[in-house]
């Protein structure tokens, strides 16, 4: 068809990219580009957005005041992704874990916190949902139960926002918070994921505010300053989990590339940047991480950047052998935290232990009956 040959010159890089691109992962100026190019008023591209974010059309055929002619144009140059809920664990009123089957078979987790304690800098009083970025993740930290089964791929920008939009339907509300801590290293997937932000933050979108968005990595230094040039003031969790390169390495293979010195001067010019306090997220693991030297070097580091500490006890993760130190532990690694003047919160709730860092949700394609047992157990 001649028009559908001037549209693919005429859209932007993205589109041009994908043989079809899902119309949830285009954005608002592409859309307009699109419809032009069919010859049509550039307001239908709105209409188009209002269908897919506001009315949560489910296919183009229910977008019903578009002419049907327009409706199959777009059938045929856009791909209209479903995402399936294979299982939900939790109370109604309390956390609750998805499991989502996309249309290429593959399983991810998200996880809506109903009402969150108070996280980076938002709200107690907000409805919170973590989203994944990846089928599993290739970055291999050794407490974390998602790179446990290798990686798969990583997400296409609208299969991240399908999991908030299919967790709004299944809640039947609104989300007030996005974490991107679910499955997978957001920032090793940086352009799907900051397209997908833009589309979560924008009016025409799902019109989360930038500030209720936050990125979580386990410390890709160079992207850390990449997200830094990015305009929209999202909030950044470095997940730190060990205050020296010793530890660092043995639990982070990460930390061999970049070490805690380039970390943290990634996280002086992000700082910097975005005049913007960022978190540390720290996994207390007995025996490995938990020591007073540790906790004394990571209020060094907490204090040179300005960050705030999140401190998580460990979650036990079926087939790997660390512990949670015990109650007084936690207490005293908060307390000297606390003693050289870092805000920190200790996390004591089981439910909220999804806080933890990017991921820890496990990679399922074996046993989808089989609870990965992290969040909930
Ligand atoms: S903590 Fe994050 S980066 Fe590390 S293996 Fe888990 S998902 Fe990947």
């Amino acid at each position: 068809m001649a028009g559908l040959k001037n549209i693919a010159v005429s859209v932007s890089s993205f589109v041009r990219n994908w043989a079809k691109v899902d119309i949830k992962s285009v954005q608002l100026h592409e859309l307009e580009e699109s419809v032009r190019a069919l010859g049509e008023p550039v307001y239908h591209a709105k209409q188009i957005a209002e269908w897919l974010y506001k009315k949560r059309a489910a296919s183009f055929d229910e977008m019903t005041d578009l002419a049907r002619k327009l409706r199959l144009q777009l059938a045929e140059q856009f791909s209209f992704g479903k995402i399936d809920v294979v299982r939900v664990l939790g109370a109604q009123d309390t956390t609750r874990k998805f499991l989502f089957r996309l249309s290429d078979e593959a399983l991810i987790e998200s996880v809506l916190i109903p009402a969150s304690p108070a996280l980076y800098g938002m709200r107690s009083d907000r409805r919170t949902v973590c989203v994944s970025t990846q089928v599993g993740c290739a970055y291999g930290c050794k407490f974390c139960a998602s790179g446990l089964e290798g990686f798969s791929r990583s997400l296409q920008p609208n299969e991240i926002i399908d999991q908030i939009l299919a967790i709004e339907r299944e809640a039947g509300d609104k989300m007030d918070n996005i974490v991107f801590m679910g499955m997978g290293e957001p920032l090793a997937n940086f352009d799907n994921v900051m397209r997908a932000i833009r589309i979560i933050n924008a009016r025409w979108g799902l019109s989360i505010g930038a500030r209720h968005i936050t990125v979580s990595t386990s410390g890709l230094a160079p992207q850390i300053r990449r997200l830094a040039e990015e305009s929209l003031q999202i909030r950044l969790a470095v997940s730190l989990h060990g205050a020296s390169d010793q530890v660092r390495n043995q639990i982070m293979p990460i930390n061999r590339r970049y070490n805690i010195e380039t970390l943290l001067s990634a996280c002086d010019y992000y700082a910097l940047r975005k005049k913007q306090h960022l978190t540390f997220e720290y996994i207390l693991i007995e025996g490995v991480n938990n020591s007073d030297e540790q906790a004394r070097l990571l209020a060094r580091h907490a204090r040179r950047v300005k960050a705030k500490v999140n401190l998580i006890p460990y979650n036990t993760v079926r087939g790997l052998p660390w512990t949670r130190p015990s109650q007084d532990r936690q207490e005293k690694f908060l307390s000297i935290l606390r003693a050289h003047g870092i805000a920190t919160t200790l996390r004591r709730e089981k439910g909220h232990d999804i806080d933890a860092a990017c991921g820890q949700l496990r990679l399922q394609t074996k046993n989808v009956g089989q609870d990965s047992g992290v969040l909930l157990s």
